[in-house]
């Protein structure tokens, strides 16, 4: 019953957990975008257990897949050769650009990230590494250094040599750039700007300062970001931006960490990966969540040369790219393809992006709506002009009342009144609709 698991939750869970909503949301089932509560109510899936389920719960060919791989090899570890390892590593490498050819296999966005990390540091022989103010890249010991300070509450000492930059958010950031959003959304842009604008140019001088006079002389040895800021609540970036800090940061032997855990396999639609969108090729790419559709699987991809100089410091894990991890992840991929999932993203997501940001006109609380395919974000404001964050009891009101009529959206932002958008690829344009029309309905209520 709900009353027991709150009271295991309790004993035996780290109350170092948050759960989401007042009364917590106890689930039994999911089907493609639908999940089930204990009572068995209906929700529609719109956070997709933070941007993880790319291709849909309980997915029969997963299922399929992952019973037969168990009944013949659960697991016997990347000491030795297994198909299924070796086919997963060839098809996931032709879905990146030629020059990543390696896949190391691990198990979770942290873990990936942490190893960029490490194969950064062994390639360039420096240690120091730069990311955006409010990005999140994990929660290991080495990658809370490199995820925005935040997203946590305790100032527990930090690994040295991690740097972070401005965050270039065209809505909140100093600079600002906000005359870009005022227009209608734009859904094909890396944001909303049409040109190089000067926002982002002020932020590429930033950077130029610091590279100068805060970062090490010798530069840097990697610079990580996001192609979209995920928990960050969709931040997008001015044009050209990250294209200027990636051709700065190879102009000094540093190398570029692209973060595709969840821009990654699809989901901003127009490309199968958010860097696509920045014009550029990153030197490492980690991914996590959509990749093994809610299944513990994550990779980091880079070069033969970066890959080889890891073998300096050596580096092992028991589960990475486990039979059934590489037989799940493969499936994820055939399934992307077969269901037209990426296409999905862009013509549903567009739609949605239209919808909502018809709703920025219609209600005082909408700040901003922007993101790119299925990755979306709604930044609730107080008050339009000033930006004021929408306050606590009112955005949890909001909430609260999508999930009362079926709804779940995830909430992010610095200041936490971003409504993030990201379900399983799989959704239709009336559950885009259905989505709208319940915001619409909550935002009045507040
Ligand atoms: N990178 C990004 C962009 C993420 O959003 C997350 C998780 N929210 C991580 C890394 C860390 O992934 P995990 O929680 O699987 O360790």
């Amino acid at each position: 019953s709900y009353e027991n698991l709150k009271a295991t939750r309790r004993a035996n869970l780290s109350p170092a957990l948050t759960t989401y909503y007042g009364k917590p949301l106890a689930l039994n089932q999911g089907y493609k975008q639908w999940l089930f509560d204990l009572d068995g109510k209906r929700y529609l899936d719109m956070f997709g257990g933070i941007c993880t389920v790319s291709v849909g719960h309980s997915h029969p060919k997963i299922t399929e897949a992952v019973n037969e791989q168990m009944s013949t090899l659960g697991h016997c570890s990347n000491v030795y050769y297994h198909p299924k390892i070796h086919q997963y590593a060839e098809k996931l490498a032709a879905k990146l650009p030629n020059k990543l050819k390696v896949i190391y296999f691990v198990n979770s966005g942290s873990e990936a990230n942490d190893l960029a990390v490490l194969m950064a540091r062994c390639y360039t022989r420096k240690s120091d590494i730069v990311s955006l103010k409010n990005c999140y890249h994990g929660m290991t010991y080495e990658t809370m250094a490199l995820t925005c300070n935040g997203y946590y509450k305790y100032p527990v000492p930090q690994s040295p040599g991690f740097f972070r930059t401005m965050n270039p958010d065209v809505y909140r950031g100093i600079w600002g750039g906000q005359n870009c959003r005022d227009g209608p959304v734009q859904t094909d842009r890396v944001c909303n700007c049409s040109q190089e604008c000067e926002a982002g140019i002020k932020y590429l001088q930033q950077f130029d300062e610091e590279l100068k006079y805060e970062f090490p002389k010798c530069g840097i040895a990697a610079f990580f970001a996001e192609s979209i800021q995920g928990v960050g609540g969709a931040v997008q970036y001015p044009k050209n931006y990250i294209k200027g800090i990636y051709n700065r940061v190879s102009a000094t032997g540093g190398v570029f960490v692209s973060d595709e855990v969840q821009t990654g396999f699809g989901r901003t639609g127009e490309h199968f990966w958010g860097f696509q969108s920045h014009e550029i090729e990153p030197d490492i790419v980690t991914m996590a969540k959509g990749i093994g559709n809610g299944f513990p699987l994550a990779a980091v991809a880079t070069t033969p040369e970066i890959a080889e100089s890891l073998t300096k410091a050596g580096h092992f894990n028991t589960f990475g790219g486990n039979p059934v991890s590489s037989t799940v992840g493969l499936a994820v991929l055939d399934i992307i393809e077969e269901e037209n999932l990426q296409e999905n993203s862009k013509t549903v997501g567009t739609h949605l992006l239209v919808e909502l940001a018809k709703l920025r006109e219609l209600s005082p609380f909408v700040g901003d709506v922007r993101g790119k395919g299925l990755m979306i974000g709604v930044e609730l404001v107080s008050d339009k002009e000033t930006k004021i964050p929408l306050d606590s009891g009112r955005f949890l009101k909001l909430w609260e009342t999508c999930l009362e009529n079926g709804l779940i959206v995830g909430k992010g932002g610095l200041h936490g009144n971003v409504l993030r958008i990201k379900p399983p690829m799989c959704i239709t344009q009336e559950d885009a609709d259905f989505t709208v029309d319940i915001l619409r309905d909550a935002l009045g209520k507040i």
